[in-house]
């Protein structure tokens, strides 16, 4: 049997494959796995039991469960899913937008597998272009979705030492180059693996950036606003008829949902429902139909707020209270955490590479992600791409713990 050019693209051993399988069959084994490596939100009690009473009154009602099972949706998605959802936007920022502005996708995974290809690749001018990610480290799973080779394009950040051992990413503007070659930038916020926020300031400077040179920023905002919003600093939301805002119902409680939100023009939004029709037919639609009376009544706003937010906010101060207290003494950096839920440790001077480490780690029964598959597109920046691990927090207090701590007794004496 033999694959094509896009068989072999898609089955070769991508990072991004090769770490799901080891941190599936580490969850399947009988060996006991402090899991820090993956991206699985955590189940939060409110959440759980609000989704539950929702699902019972799917099958109690009228036709719910029939709208949530027993139909294709439109390409587009939920129609009034897709309406609620504009309506929430206008109401809390102001959007100029409406249901013709929004397209739901089989998780945002698959929205960017579209939109990357929809703006990057091959041209029919014969011209190559590439996506501009204007900060590495960035999302692991953008990293092998393109259709062509070499898809994208990244800037290296700038660091600001901060004081208690932080440090944070900044984008570096005097680096960004933008021409003819690039089709489109994309930033996720609060970024996966950092935590970082990029600033209002960023933002704006990255959306003018788009508008002179005629291409959409796509903002990532699986973790942010409105909803889950899993920030802790305060931030803008943004968005112009230039930018396209990639939400998902996944951070929130209901990755299995499949559901991802793309707010964008309408030129974007019938690009993107043309792509669904030809891939999936329609969105699935168990997602609108759960999320759907959330979004009209804004409980979704309220428990991002008061259940979510808070909720991932102390695990994130508990785990950095364990970072300072295990990692004493060592030159370590934490990356500012601003949002989502994990930690972006940097161990300065490290003597071997933290794919090594990981491979330690894992041999120790503590999963975490390596750093080097972060940076995307560039992968020759230096020994700064080898000294950082991504540990998630989102797994119990007793976990967290003692991954912490077995982590810092692993990385003691590889430190200078
Ligand atoms: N974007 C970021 C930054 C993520 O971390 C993830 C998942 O972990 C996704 C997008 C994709 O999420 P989903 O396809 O479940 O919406």
């Amino acid at each position: 049997m033999k694959f094509s050019q896009f068989g072999q693209k898609f089955t070769r051993k991508s990072g991004i494959l090769q770490l799901m399988d080891d941190l599936g069959k580490a969850l399947a084994s009988a060996q006991p796995v402090l899991m820090l490596g993956g991206g699985n939100p955590s189940q939060i009690p409110e959440i759980q039991t609000y989704l539950r009473q929702r699902i019972h009154s799917i099958l109690a009602n009228g036709n719910e469960f029939e709208r949530m099972l027993g139909n294709y949706d439109t390409p587009q998605g939920s129609d009034e899913f897709n309406q609620a959802v504009a309506e929430l936007l206008k109401q809390q920022y102001g959007w100029q937008i409406t249901a013709k502005n929004v397209a739901l996708t089989n998780g945002s995974q698959a929205a960017f597998f579209t939109l990357f290809n929809l703006f990057a690749g091959h041209f029919q001018s014969g011209q190559v272009k590439k996506i501009l990610l204007p900060l590495a480290p960035e999302y692991i799973g953008y990293r092998d979705i393109g259709l062509s080779e070499d898809f994208f394009v990244a800037c290296a950040p700038l660091i600001e030492h901060l004081p208690n051992r932080l440090f944070k990413y900044h984008v570096d503007f005097s680096q960004l180059k933008i021409d003819d070659s690039i089709g489109a930038m994309c930033v996720s916020r609060p970024t996966n693996p950092t935590g970082n926020m990029l600033t209002d300031a960023e933002i704006q400077g990255l959306a003018a950036l788009a508008r002179q040179y005629d291409i959409p920023l796509i903002i990532d905002a699986a973790y942010g606003t409105p909803f889950p919003n899993i920030s802790f600093t305060e931030v803008q939301p943004y968005w112009d008829e230039n930018i396209i805002l990639c939400l998902s119902l996944s951070k929130l409680g209901l990755p299995g949902s499949r559901t991802g939100i793309i707010i964008g023009n309408e030129t974007v939004i019938e690009a993107v429902s043309s792509v669904s029709a030809i891939l999936t037919l329609a969105p699935n639609s168990v997602g609108a139909v759960m999320a759907l009376e959330m979004v009209r009544n804004g409980d979704i706003l309220q428990l991002s707020q008061s259940v979510i937010r808070p909720y991932y906010e102390q695990k994130m101060q508990q785990a950095v209270a364990w970072i300072h207290q295990y990692f004493a003494g060592m030159n370590y950096h934490l990356h500012k955490p601003e949002g989502a839920f994990f930690l972006w440790l940097w161990f300065e001077g490290l003597s071997i590479s933290s794919q090594q480490l990981y491979e330690q780690l894992k041999q120790q029964g503590v999963l975490v992600i390596p750093s080097q598959y972060f940076f995307v597109g560039l992968e020759d920046m230096g020994a700064h791409v080898h000294e950082c691990i991504r540990i998630s927090y989102a797994q119990p207090p007793e976990v967290i713990e003692a991954g912490i701590r077995l982590i810092a007794q692993q990385v003691r004496p590889l430190m200078n």
